[in-house]
């Protein structure tokens, strides 16, 4: 018999519970990817998105050409195609690994009803998370809305499956009009993506092969290396983790098997990586449960706050990384090349735009959404409606990032600074922790004055604070 394997955000052979199933159950497998950014709206991926999804289809097709398969790649309505390949292929069942977006679970939802009506058996696996967000809920039957608790619960009943094998079709079916990857206009036509290519290797091997020098390096001391900027402390695993080119559960067998395999005295950080791995969890449950917070407060008492009007100058400036604030400028100069950010830098940088410029958080969110290779619908929600207070177990809106102060605490030789400054490469750093000194040092370097004061405008975001709070 035949099946269709329908890959969205899990463009990986190994550890894919839907390829698996279907090749237990079915002789011929049809390995099938259709772009249909209008059935994610308003949340369609963005510009940096799309130029990874390029690169991940192409790694993903090669991997099937080296099997003898291929991508069947289609574009345009999800059930139309199916339909049409159904009936061209005579296949019986339909496998997907599940999503948790609004329009994804509403998509999935429509397409399931119409195919079981065409009498075509659909069937869905959970392959994306440790577990699927409505198994873990509050004493109380309530979705967590608090992490530590959220996370002493997940971490105590951790499975510690192994990871699924890499999936084998007996056959590999191949089927006429099938798209090449270019045909999905998913590169951008004037090409600024220069600095993404240099920066990453889409795809599941290039997953694995940062998880290799993760485990071989950074994750030795990473609950402090992972505040550093300047340092590749962190793993960089998101937009893989994001496109499910790799899975949570594979990261944590190979960290796990190698902590045991190495001297005990040098006790990799594995625990804090875990509760990173966590809290990617919890934006995914919270997603789940609150689907309406990509596009509302968590916290309804934040709807009468008085953000600022939308300013575009301001906007612009805080885009293109030209507010004066080094840090900052810093942060949105590695997201403009890299499509990536550190993420002390990402709270900082948010800081800075909801609480000192005072504009919406919603405009960061959607700048990120564009920029970021990792965008992530569950991740960005939560990661700016944590900075900016009104999110589900959120700081508290009165902590108030000081760009200079975490500059001078997690940048002290000014290295990620002047990585991304050049035009300040030639300072001291202590004269760029204190730039506001210096302001005709700055200027005679072509860089702008601060574009608020930081003290005054705090004061200002209190006071709104406070007036919502009344
Ligand atoms: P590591 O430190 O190696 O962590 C491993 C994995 O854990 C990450 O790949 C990620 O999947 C997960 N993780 C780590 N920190 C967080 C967190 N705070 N929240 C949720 N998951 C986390 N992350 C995204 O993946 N996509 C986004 O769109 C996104 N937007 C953000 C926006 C803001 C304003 C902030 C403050 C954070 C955002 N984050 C987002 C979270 C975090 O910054 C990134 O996940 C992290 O920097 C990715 O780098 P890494 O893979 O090296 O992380």
């Amino acid at each position: 018999s035949t099946a269709i394997v329908l890959f969205r955000r899990d463009l990986r052979l190994a550890d894919n519970p839907a390829l698996v199933a279907a090749c237990a159950k079915h002789d011929r497998i049809l390995p099938t990817y259709i772009h249909a950014p209008d059935e994610q709206a308003p949340w369609a991926p963005g510009a940096a998105s799309r130029w990874w999804l390029h690169h991940g289809l192409e790694a993903l097709h090669g991997q099937l050409a080296a099997q003898g398969g291929d991508l069947h790649l289609l574009a345009g309505d999800t059930l139309d195609h199916l339909r049409a390949l159904i009936r061209a292929t005579g296949a019986t069942a339909i496998h997907w690994n599940r999503r948790y977006d609004p329009a994804g679970i509403a998509r999935d939802a429509a397409l399931k009803a119409a195919l079981h009506e065409d009498g075509v058996a659909v069937h869905s696996h959970a392959g994306a998370l440790w577990s699927e967000p409505w198994t873990l809920a509050t004493d109380a039957g309530q979705p967590y809305r608090v992490f530590t608790p959220f996370w002493r619960k997940l971490r105590t009943g951790l499975p510690d499956a192994a990871p699924l094998p890499s999936a084998h079709a007996r056959q590999w079916l191949r089927q006429p009009g099938s798209l090449p990857t270019a045909a999905l206009g998913l590169l951008p036509t004037i090409r600024w993506d220069a600095g993404l290519a240099s920066s990453w290797t889409p795809g599941e091997a290039g997953a694995h092969e940062l998880l290799e020098i993760f485990a071989d390096d950074a994750v030795a001391d990473y609950a402090k290396g992972r505040d550093l900027p300047a340092r590749h402390g962190t793993s960089r695993l998101s937009p893989h983790l994001h496109f499910g080119e790799i899975t949570p559960r594979q990261i944590q067998r190979m960290l796990q098997d190698r902590a045991a395999a190495t001297d005990a005295r040098r006790h990799p950080d594995l625990e804090p990586y875990l509760r990173e791995l966590g809290w990617r969890e919890f934006a995914h449950h919270l997603l789940y449960h609150f689907p309406h917070t990509p596009d509302a407060n968590f916290n309804p008492r934040f709807d009468g706050f008085r953000w600022a009007a939308a300013d575009e100058v301001l906007l612009e400036r805080w885009r293109r990384g030209r507010t004066g604030i080094p840090l900052v400028d810093a942060g949105m100069r590695e997201l403009w090349h890299t499509g990536w950010m550190h993420n002390r830098v990402r709270m900082v940088v948010a800081s800075f735009l909801t609480k000192n410029l005072r504009q919406h958080w919603q405009h960061g969110a959607r700048w990120f959404w564009n920029t970021l290779v990792d965008a992530d619908l569950a991740n960005n929600t939560l990661g700016w409606q944590w900075v900016a207070g009104c999110g589900a177990d959120a700081a508290p809106y009165f902590r108030v990032f000081n760009p200079y102060l975490q500059a001078a605490k997690f940048d002290p030789e000014a290295v990620y600074l002047k990585r991304w400054l050049p035009e300040l490469a030639g300072l001291p750093a202590k004269v760029i922790h204190e730039a506001w000194r210096h302001p005709s040092v700055f200027a005679g370097k072509g860089y702008p004055a601060p574009m608020v004061d930081l003290g005054a405008s705090r004061d200002a975001a209190l006071a709104a604070w406070s007036a919502l709070a009344d």
